[in-house]
């Protein structure tokens, strides 16, 4: 097939990047085809086309050039990499066909467009390499500069990627067919592709990145996470997202310097998002996050699926929540003033990547300005974190550069001029001085003109095309006088110019380009000066991201009456505890509980009615405990928590059909990962285990597991089950006590205390319960004769043990 010059051309490029969509500038389109267009037809909701005819017949979608950000969102949320051609030349004075190149490649882990990066999240591209059963990997958000590494086992990886949630995963390509590669896509994960070569090449990539002659500065965890972040930025770089001054350092990081938290407890948690849905809504996230700044909303979320482990850190958090909940008049102050905080992190990258527009520097200028008083109130504090605030650069260089070059209401192109303020520059301002006088002297040509010839609606105008002219109506046309040359008709009038307008019209349209091209030059020179800035504007991000995560645990503490937890070696103890979330969320008044554990009395073994509110109550010890070790205040009234090193939950019955394993392996796989991986300082969580399979196999794995958490791990237990022989434990092991939750009875129905109190029952109400949720009558009365013939025939069995419908 006979291709046009212009269809080769996208050929060759299409070729070179098969993984993209392919976004190829012509005029004033961006135009695809063949399967792109087929693509973006369908996922953009766009015309499809075609060009060409017969053979050479091609579908066709084209995206107009000025509105490629919505389209690039929409493609690259749904995980599409794009690839932007551009002309490379003026068509004008090109010789045959324009010279086009790729400018840019977009992928869900390279963007830095704010349109398509979610303010609250951060957008972390990850890059993966392996040896035998060790990884290195290293996590870049490109928008914000931000970069770690770290090495972990093979079996960590999968949690520690759900926990990064990252946008895209780079691997070698030697992986690519390999079952780990597999395991990762079907968990889910954005993988891309890369030439080995990147990851061998790494030591010299980051060296000649960072301008070091070695890497001892980084203290890199070993050289699979060199390798890993060579082939990052390799990879970011073969983007060719170009300026990354913003990317200074990597920050190696241990996952042990964490408390241990898998994916499947922040899901059970409901830690950052709810059971059911991806979004916040309903999640400890979204009772907590009162946060101001969008580095503070990111910071948040690391915070909570990354709490510390160390005492001092942990204390090192509460003390400056403490000290803001102790003045909540300068805690509403601050709060204030970050409230007009800007994304400076994000804005300082786009400075960074030289994409930053002029409104963007205004709102750099409005965030550095609020600094010198953020600092000073910050004087009144004493713990480390914020009097630490103090000690920041106030920017002041970079916000007086910025009041005095841009104007206060700027163009956000920078093509139109309307940039720098007047008073900056001073040939910019004596070229303003020549186009205004122009345009007042084209004012006094129009009376004169209008007085000369007699026609009252004579008028001097302009357009792109002609430039200025003199238009007059056709009822005027014979009062035209003989020098004004016709230029073009219309059908109510006729234009014209005249030689004093011409020359007229070169000073003015002459210094008008001038001054959009010094504006435009100015205004590089200004991100330029700022680009040194991006260290100190980078701490400062940090510290406030702090800063307000502290101020909002605070203001929540106060608004919710939560209480100071104090870290213990042992004692684990909460007294009239609450769930905050329910708490925070549902209508109902909560009952609060106390939790006492140590290790003397390290297991609780909880049973009693469905629905009393067992699930509720373990749910809320562990957020305690989480909330604790993030440094929150808890809701209750007195909160001991010792130190913990992991926390675990089975929660639920579910099928992880992708992975294709049943309710019941999923629950013995997560119990398994419990009993392999807990210690005596974790907290476990099992809300029933062993009921997906026959009830003798159900009770006699339970017990096995008790047995071996209480005896071996001796991890302190919370296990919530309707295996009412489990309460048998308590009287062989001291450690373990026997719990309900209190109900009352009323004739024939049940009142819900949702009280836990001590010693345990063989009672589940579940037939009530059923009859609660609206199970036909005829359905209830049968199950109630069902339990009668069972009782009776086990005649050794209390008639009131409804229970046995298990056995
Ligand atoms: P099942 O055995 O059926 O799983 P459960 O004992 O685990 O039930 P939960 O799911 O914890 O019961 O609680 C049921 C409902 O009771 C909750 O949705 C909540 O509305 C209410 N509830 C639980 N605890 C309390 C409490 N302390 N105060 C007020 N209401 C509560």
């Amino acid at each position: 097939m006979k291709l046009t010059p212009g269809m080769q051309q996208y050929m060759d490029i299409k070729n070179k990047h098969e993984d993209c969509i392919v976004l190829f500038r012509m005029g004033d389109f961006y135009e695809t085809f063949f399967e792109d267009a087929k693509t973006c037809a369908r996922e953009l909701e766009i015309t499809l086309t075609a060009r060409g005819k017969d053979e050479t017949k091609a579908p066709l979608a084209g995206l107009p050039y000025h509105a490629l950000d919505p389209y690039l969102a929409k493609l690259v949320k749904k995980g599409y990499k794009v690839a932007i051609v551009e002309q490379i030349e003026d068509p004008k004075k090109a010789k045959g066909i324009v010279k086009r190149a790729v400018v840019r490649i977009v992928t869900p882990g390279t963007v830095f467009e704010p349109m398509i990066l979610q303010e609250g999240h951060t957008n972390y591209l990850v890059s993966l390499a392996k040896a035998s059963d060790e990884i290195g990997i290293s996590a870049c958000d490109v928008s914000t500069g931000e970069f770690i590494t770290t090495q972990i086992k093979e079996t960590q990886l999968v949690n520690e990627l759900r926990r990064l949630n990252p946008a895209e995963v780079i691997i070698p390509m030697s992986l690519e067919e390999s079952s780990f590669a597999k395991t990762l896509s079907e968990s889910g994960f954005m993988i891309s592709i890369f030439d080995d070569r990147h990851y061998y090449n790494a030591t010299d990539t980051l060296k000649s990145f960072f301008q070091v002659l070695n890497l001892e500065a980084f203290n890199l965890p070993g050289n699979l996470s060199t390798q890993a972040s060579g082939a990052l930025l390799s990879y970011i770089k073969s983007n060719q997202v170009q300026s990354l001054s913003h990317i200074n350092k990597i920050h190696s990081y241990t996952i042990d310097d964490f408390m241990h938290l898998d994916a499947s407890t922040i899901r059970n948690l409901e830690v950052t998002s709810n059971l059911f849905g991806k979004d916040a809504q309903g999640s400890l996230l979204a009772v907590l996050d009162n946060t101001q700044t969008p580095m503070g909303k990111r910071l948040l979320r690391k915070w909570l699926t990354m709490p510390l482990k160390k005492k001092d850190q942990i204390n090192e958090r509460l003390n400056a929540v403490q000290d803001v909940f102790d003045k909540p008049i300068e805690r509403d102050l601050l709060s204030k003033e970050l409230e007009s905080m800007y994304d400076i992190e994000r804005l300082i990258g786009r400075v960074s990547f030289g994409n930053a527009n002029p409104k963007d520097l205004v709102s750099l200028k409005l965030s550095f300005q609020i600094m010198p008083r953020i600092k000073e109130m910050c004087r009144t504090f004493e713990s480390s974190l914020l009097s630490n605030i103090t000690n920041l650069p106030d920017l002041s260089y970079s916000a007086q550069l910025i009041t005095n070059a841009i104007k206060d209401e700027p163009n956000t192109t920078l093509r139109e001029g309307n940039i720098i303020k007047s008073g900056y520059n001073k040939e910019l301002d004596d070229l303003r001085a020549i186009s205004s006088s122009g345009k007042s002297f084209l004012a006094q040509l129009e009376e004169r003109e209008r007085e000369k010839t007699g026609i009252k609606s004579l008028k001097i105008k302009y357009n792109r095309i002609f430039g200025y002219f003199i238009e007059v109506t056709k009822t005027n046309l014979d009062l035209v006088p003989e020098h004004y040359i016709r230029k073009q008709t219309q059908a109510n009038s006729e234009r014209y110019i005249t030689e004093e307008l011409k020359v007229m019209e070169g000073k003015i349209l002459g210094a008008q380009e001038r001054i959009v091209e010094l504006e435009f030059n100015l205004f590089i020179e200004v991100i330029d000066k700022l680009k040194s800035e991006i260290d100190s504007v980078q701490v400062v991000a940090k510290h406030l991201g702090q800063l307000d995560c502290i101020l909002c645990f605070a203001q929540i503490a106060q608004k919710k009456n939560y209480c100071r937890p104090e870290l213990t070696e042992d004692t684990f103890e909460i007294i009239e505890s609450r769930h905050p979330v329910i708490e925070a969320f549902s209508d109902i008044s909560f009952i609060p509980n106390d939790c006492k554990l140590n290790k003397d009395h390290s297991m609780m073994i909880i049973t009693g009615p469905n629905m009393a509110g067992k699930s509720t109550y373990m749910r809320q010890v562990a957020l305690i405990a989480l909330m604790s070790h993030a440094g929150s205040f808890v809701p209750a009234t007195l909160a001991k928590i010792p130190l913990m090193d992991k926390i675990f939950t089975r929660i639920g019955a579910y099928d992880d059909l992708v992975s294709g394993q049943s309710t019941f392996m999923v629950e013995m796989s997560e119990a398994a990962n419990i009993l392999n991986n807990a210690t005596s300082k974790s907290l476990v969580i099992l809300d029933e285990i062993g009921r997906g399979t026959s009830t003798y196999d159900g009770l006699s794995l339970a017990w096995a597991i008790t047995e071996y958490l209480h005896s071996k791990i001796k991890a302190k237990t919370l296990f919530a089950t309707h295996y009412h022989h489990l309460n048998e434990l308590a009287s062989k092991y001291p450690a373990i006590g026997n719990y309900s939750i209190a109900i009352e009875e009323e004739e024939d129905k049940i009142v819900f205390l949702h009280k836990i109190v001590k010693g345990g029952t063989n009672k589940s109400y579940g037939i009530e319960v059923a009859k609660l949720a609206g199970v036909p009558k005829e359905v209830i009365d049968a199950s109630i004769l069902v339990m009668d013939s069972i009782q009776s025939s086990i005649g050794n069995i209390n008639k009131e043990d409804r229970d046995l419908r298990d056995f």
